[in-house]
């Protein structure tokens, strides 16, 4: 019989991405998700596949899985700025005591446990490129400090549960990735700025727009993720793309890209905005062997043509995740 895996977050983004990675690979994979920032049409397809099972359960809660478990791959958490900021309990929540039963059924189980943390952990970066030996720049109490405090947290609790269990944990930080099946109205800059061009609307920058990030594809994040959880590697590794630029010039190359007239419209800067964020990822080519291999031009046509094809419904649906029926405590 064939390893099996246990993905949470599997509706979502990556959660989604790595549900088929794993199942294209052989593994037979259970897929654990609420449905609070994710979408069961990210996963519809492999439910017809008998290797594939979909639990919705919200993983704050205790986590029961029959018979046995090889890996935990523990992705579930909101993971845009809007999103942690419409639930910020939730978030903190999911990061921390979702963390705690992930590991919990890993010890249980005796299975390997890959958790998805993020640059976040670097907060507002004073260091750059990020090393993994940053401790990084963070303010507990400011809006960010929901998600960015529970990924620090999860980071502690899993090495406190390798050191005093001797589980085995694998920890990604993973920098701003990108794909298809994003949420086009999660407020994250990519969909953000594809959504505004798809509806002929202004494309909203943030503050001056000097602020850079580095964009990854996701199928380049997927193939990090997964030699990461096979090598013997326990400290945490960045995964991202290095290519860096500024979100001013990256909302020009969307116009080029989508052929609109639209202008730029300058807007307030949030709060604990980082100013600047590039991976430094000589840990996961020494390491892993890796490094990205999309460039952004053709991530962001396959990406751009994802979205287009999209229903008009889902392109006019500009309000935000209704998280009215989720418990908010
Ligand atoms: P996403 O919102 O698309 O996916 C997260 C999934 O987790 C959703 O399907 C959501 O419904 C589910 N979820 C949230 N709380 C849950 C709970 N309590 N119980 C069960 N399921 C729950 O986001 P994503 O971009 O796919 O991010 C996935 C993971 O990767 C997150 O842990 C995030 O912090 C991390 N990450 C992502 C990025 C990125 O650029 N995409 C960057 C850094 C870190
Ligand atoms: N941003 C922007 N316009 C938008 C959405 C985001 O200028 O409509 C900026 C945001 O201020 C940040 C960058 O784009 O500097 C990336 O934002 P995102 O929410 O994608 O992720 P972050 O890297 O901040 O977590």
């Amino acid at each position: 019989m064939g390893k099996t895996v246990l993905i949470t977050g599997a509706a979502g983004f990556l959660g989604s991405h790595l549900c088929d990675k794993f199942i294209s690979e052989g593994f037979r994979v259970i897929g654990m998700d609420n449905l609070i920032t994710g979408d069961i049409r990210n996963i519809e397809h492999l439910f017809k596949n008998k290797d594939f099972e979909f639990y919705n359960h919200d993983v704050t809660k205790f986590i029961h899985v029959p018979g046995k478990l090889d890996y935990i791959l523990h992705f579930a958490s909101p993971a845009s700025p809007i999103d942690y900021l419409k639930i910020p309990i939730q978030t903190l929540k999911v990061g921390s005591l979702g963390t705690h039963n992930c590991l919990g059924l890993a010890k249980e189980k005796g299975a390997r446990i890959l958790i998805a943390s993020t640059s976040e952990i670097y907060g507002d970066p004073l260091v750059h490129p990020q090393s993994e030996d940053y401790y990084g720049n963070v303010s507990t109490i400011g809006p960010r400090g929901v998600y960015d405090e529970a990924k620090r947290f999860q980071e502690s609790l899993t090495m406190a549960y390798h050191r005093f269990h001797g589980l085995e944990t694998r920890i990604v930080r993973i920098f701003n990735t990108y794909g298809p099946r994003m949420r086009l109205n999660d407020g994250r800059v990519i969909p953000a700025f594809i959504g505004q061009a798809l509806r002929g609307e202004h494309l909203s920058v943030f503050g001056d727009g000097l602020q850079t990030r580095s964009f990854c594809y996701v199928d380049d994040q997927v193939e990090g993720i997964y030699r990461l959880l096979f090598s013997e590697y326990v400290e945490p590794v960045n995964i991202g793309n290095p290519d860096e630029l500024t979100i001013k010039d990256f909302a020009e190359e969307i116009i080029k890209l989508t052929g609109t007239n639209q202008k730029i419209v300058y807007r307030e800067l949030p709060k604990d905005d980082p100013l600047q964020r590039q991976p430094d990822i000589t840990r996961a080519k020494e390491i892993l062997g890796w490094e990205p291999k999309v460039s952004r031009e053709e991530g962001m046509k396959i990406t751009y043509n994802y979205f287009k094809n999209l229903s008009k419904e889902d392109l006019l649906k500009k309000e935000h995740k209704d998280f009215s029926k989720h418990n908010r405590k």
